[in-house]
């Protein structure tokens, strides 16, 4: 029996007891360069390298350090390679540049993390790469794709307003066509869903997120199972000379160390505080799948392990002012981009940042939360009177 993958957590990437000990923590390794015994190591090891065995030929392609972070990495998605980049971003555009070629189009979700458009826009058109964008829906997506389509590019659940999709029918569509699938996975994180065991090709996270899970880090990660794909991935990566330093990838694997726990509380309090919300008569919706009411509650429920604390709002009848001086009212959420550290957090999403999502059906825009590791009987004490001193603002 296979341990379970909170038991693999703790002991990935371990140090070995080559010795009579060894110390818990694997050490953070600073080096920009590697020596070599003589040059009959120097070779050998070379040409291991060559035929895609991750070891380090310089201080570019990481230390131990390194390698414990991806053999974390690996467990928490089920894959067999896994590379880190200094952002969440430089995982989207690496996947991305690996993928596609010149006159190659790539499908994008329209629910997709805002730079993503920004990438596209300002630098896979210049490469002449084509873009373009399906609403979340696998129908949708088998009815944009075109003969050139290289890559589908998915995030699950959406940005913003959390849009549920059916990754496995689109598995099934990008398969048969052999269409590569990369899914960003930061909302679960790797650990409430795996985008590879489900058909995807690339599995990509913003560590800076859960994973670290304490807001003082940035890093990336991209995970795949194909040995080809893999390849594309690291060689374009040395290539950009994308790398992340030893003490991040530390930090970013002490926080991995906990993230089933801390996720999981994060999903009681977010489902405390979004029962509040969801029964607050100036509530329009709250999104968020884990919330039996939500329409994609039904695919999260078969495809996802557990919710996470983020979570969306929208009011009845409040101006854009109104939204504004909720958030501006509360004080134990800070105002701010990002999420997935211990602390709670709220940032206004205007209605026209929204219209590109085919599922925006409202006005005003939107509060996005994250649901922090404070006790949520304050949070919801904080929402409450914000919430009325918003109300009772004038438009
Ligand atoms: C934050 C985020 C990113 C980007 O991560 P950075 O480390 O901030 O560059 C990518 N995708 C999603 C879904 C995110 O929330």
């Amino acid at each position: 029996m296979p341990n379970s993958l909170d038991t693999r957590l703790i002991h990935a990437g371990q140090p070995p007891l080559d010795e009579q000990t060894a110390p818990v923590n694997v050490p953070v390794v600073r080096t920009s360069t590697v020596r070599f015994s003589d040059t009959d190591a120097l070779y050998t090891l070379q040409r291991r390298r060559a035929e895609g065995d991750p070891v380090s030929l310089y201080g570019r392609h990481g230390t131990q350090t390194h390698r414990a972070l991806e053999q974390a990495i690996c467990e928490l998605e089920g894959g067999r390679h896994a590379y880190l980049v200094p952002s969440g971003l430089a995982a989207i555009s690496l996947a991305l540049l690996a993928l596609a070629d010149p006159g190659d189009h790539i499908l994008v979700i329209d629910s997709v993390y805002q730079p993503v458009r920004k990438f596209d826009d300002g630098i896979a058109r210049r490469f002449g790469i084509e873009v373009s964008y399906f609403n979340p829906s696998a129908q949708a997506m088998e009815d944009h794709l075109r003969p050139n389509t290289k890559v589908v590019y998915a995030e699950c659940p959406g940005s913003i307003l959390f849009e549920m999709i059916d990754l496995r029918a689109m598995a099934e569509v990008t398969r048969a066509r052999g269409i590569a699938l990369v899914v960003d996975n930061t909302w679960a994180s790797g650990y409430l869903f795996n985008p590879l065991a489900t058909g995807a090709d690339v599995s990509l996270l913003a560590g800076t997120k859960y994973i670290s899970g304490h807001s003082d880090v940035m890093i990336g990660a991209l995970v795949a199972k194909d040995a080809g794909i893999a390849q594309r991935i690291s060689r374009t990566q040395d290539l950009l000379g994308l790398v992340v330093s030893s003490d991040d990838a530390y930090l970013a694997l002490r926080g991995l160390r906990t993230l089933g726990v801390r996720l999981a509380q994060h999903e009681r309090n977010a489902l405390e505080v979004a029962a509040f919300l969801a029964s607050h008569d100036k509530v329009e919706r709250v999104y968020y799948p884990p919330l039996p009411e939500d329409p994609g509650h039904a695919l999260w429920r078969r495809d996802f392990r557990g919710g996470n604390g983020l979570l969306s709002v929208s009011f009845r009848d409040f101006s854009t002012r109104q939204i504004d001086a909720a958030a501006d009212a509360l004080k134990l959420f800070g105002i701010g981009a990002s999420w997935g550290g211990y602390e709670s957090l709220v940032l206004p999403v205007g209605g026209d940042r929204l219209d590109v999502h085919g599922g925006w059906k409202g006005k005003g825009g939107v509060l996005r939360l994250h649901i922090g590791l404070e006790d949520p009987k304050d949070l919801i004490d904080d929402l409450r009177l914000a919430i009325d001193r918003a109300a009772a603002s004038t438009a």
